[in-house]
C-alpha cells in the first residue's frame, strides 16, 4: 500500500515567493485499490502524481511505499494524456522502452511489447509510427507502455481526456477489465465525475490550491461497472 503522509508541495515564483500547491495531503492506498482523483482545474493533481511517480519530491511530509512487492518491475508507471510517445519510434519499441531502460535483451522486450500490444489489441500496428495511429489507439500504446514493465502501481493522468467519447468508453471497459486480470493498484486522475463513479473503488476529491482532500467517497462493492448506473444527483453536474 501507498501512505501518503502530510505531504507538503511547492513551486518558487518569478518574484521569489512560493507558490503552495499540495498543502499537508494524508491518505492510504490499498494494494490493488483503483483510486480515482477528482479535482478544479489547476489544483494540483498533476504535482501529486509526479509525486508518487518519483518524479519530484515532496517539501514536507513523507510518501511510502508499504509492503511485499508482487511485480517483478518498477514501483510505478505512468500513462500520460497526451500519450508521450516516442515520434521516431515504432510502437513496438515504444511499449518495449521501459524494458529496455531495465536492459531487458531485445528479443524478450520484443515479445513482451508484442503480448501487451495483442492485450491491448493492437497488435497490427506493432511496426507503425506513432503519428500512423488515431488518439485511442496511441492511448492503447501508452497503457501497453506502462503494462509492459510490469510496475506495482499504475499512475494514470487524464489518460481519456483527450479522445472522442465513444473511444474513451472503449477504453474505459478494456482498462476495467486489464485491471480485473492484472489487479494493479491505480491511481487515476480524471475531470469527469462519471467516470470516476464507473471505475474507482474510492473517489478522492481535492479542493483548490493548496489542495487537500475534501472528500473521500467509497464506490459500494458490488460496484456497479456498467454503463446502466443510476448515477446519485449529486454526481452528475
Ligand atoms: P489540470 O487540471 O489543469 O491538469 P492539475 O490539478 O493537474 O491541473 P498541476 O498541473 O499539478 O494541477 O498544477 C498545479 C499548480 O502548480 C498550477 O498552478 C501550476 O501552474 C503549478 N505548477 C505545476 N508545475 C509547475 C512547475 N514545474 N513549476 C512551477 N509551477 C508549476
Ligand atoms: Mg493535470
Amino acid at each position: 500500500r501507498i501512505e501518503i503522509d502530510n505531504v507538503v508541495k511547492g513551486y518558487p515564483r518569478a518574484d521569489g515567493s512560493r507558490l503552495s500547491v499540495v498543502g499537508n495531503l494524508s491518505t492510504t492506498i490499498e494494494a490493488q485499490e483503483f483510486v480515482c482523483v477528482i479535482g478544479p482545474s489547476g489544483c494540483g493533481k498533476s504535482t501529486l502524481l509526479g509525486l508518487l511517480g518519483g518524479l519530484r519530491r515532496p517539501d514536507g511530509g513523507e510518501i511510502r511505499f508499504v509492503g511485499e512487492r508482487s511485480a517483478s518491475g518498477p514501483l510505478t508507471s505512468i500513462v500520460w494524456q497526451d500519450y508521450a510517445l516516442i515520434p521516431w519510434r515504432s510502437i513496438v519499441d515504444n511499449v518495449a522502452f521501459g524494458l529496455e531502460l531495465r536492459r531487458v535483451p531485445t528479443k524478450r522486450r520484443r515479445e513482451i511489447a508484442r503480448e501487451h500490444l495483442a492485450m491491448m489489441g493492437i497488435e497490427t500496428f506493432a511496426d507503425a509510427k506513432p503519428h500512423e495511429l488515431s488518439g485511442g489507439m496511441r492511448q492503447r500504446a501508452g497503457i501497453a507502455r506502462a503494462l509492459a514493465s510490469d510496475p506495482e502501481v499504475l499512475l494514470m493522468d487524464e489518460p481519456f481526456a483527450a479522445v472522442d467519447a465513444q473511444t474513451r468508453t472503449l477504453l474505459q471497459d478494456e482498462l476495467l477489465q486489464v485491471w480485473s486480470q492484472h489487479r494493479k493498484t491505480v491511481l487515476f486522475i480524471t475531470h469527469s465525475i462519471e467516470e470516476a463513479v464507473l471505475l474507482a473503488d474510492r473517489i478522492v476529491v481535492l479542493g483548490p490550491r493548496p489542495t487537500r482532500i475534501v472528500e473521500e467517497i467509497r464506490v459500494p462493492f458490488p460496484r456497479p461497472r456498467s454503463r446502466e448506473i443510476e448515477l446519485d444527483p449529486r454526481f452528475t453536474e
